[in-house]
């Protein structure tokens, strides 16, 4: 997405865990650990009449941005390298496009309602920065299919980077104290 301040209803992360494992469970790929994301914008393609995607050349978006999702049309560009990352399996490229793609299921599936948002404050709840990265940790990191695993384990399993994994291992702790 751009980075207008836009404010979207809220959701929590258990709401959008839940909403992960719906989009598992419907793929037929509740059991599989490491979540096939690459493939998933090809099925998407077919699937929905309102989603797209593109791969670009890296100089057709700036530096900091390694993928974009124009949630009017449901249009996804991603960056060339950061595809064939993600294709080789490097996990912050895995991680990249399950972000733009769960900016597509809240905001062009689902139809959370998003707002411009003129308040200075929101809630993270409220966020879709907030919302895509949550959801695409969960996404990407079953706590169900975790469960017994450290980071490092989790990273390897799941093909996520070792940050990613570090810090949804953090959340599934602080959950259950
Ligand atoms: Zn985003």
């Amino acid at each position: 997405m751009s980075r207008q301040n836009y404010s979207v209803e809220c959701k929590s992360r258990k709401q959008l865990r839940f909403l992960a494992e719906k989009v598992r469970e419907i793929l037929d790929l509740s059991d599989r650990v490491m979540f096939p994301i690459v493939g998933l914008l090809d099925v998407f393609s077919k699937t929905f009449d309102n989603f797209s995607y593109e791969i670009v050349e890296d100089d057709q978006l700036p530096d900091d941005i390694h993928a974009e999702t124009d949630i009017m049309s449901g249009h996804v560009t991603i960056k060339q390298s950061v595809y064939d990352g993600a294709c080789e399996g490097n996990g912050r490229d895995r991680m990249t496009i399950a972000h733009e793609i769960c900016h597509y299921i809240t905001l062009c599936t689902l139809g959370f309602r998003v707002q411009r948002n003129f308040r200075k404050e929101i809630r993270p709840c409220e966020d879709p920065e907030w919302q895509a990265k949550c959801m695409a940790g969960e996404l990407m990191i079953s706590k169900r299919l975790t469960k017994n695993m450290d980071p490092l384990e989790i990273a390897e399993a799941c093909g996520v980077s070792f940050d990613a994994a570090r810090y949804q291992y953090g959340i599934f702790r602080s959950e259950e104290e």
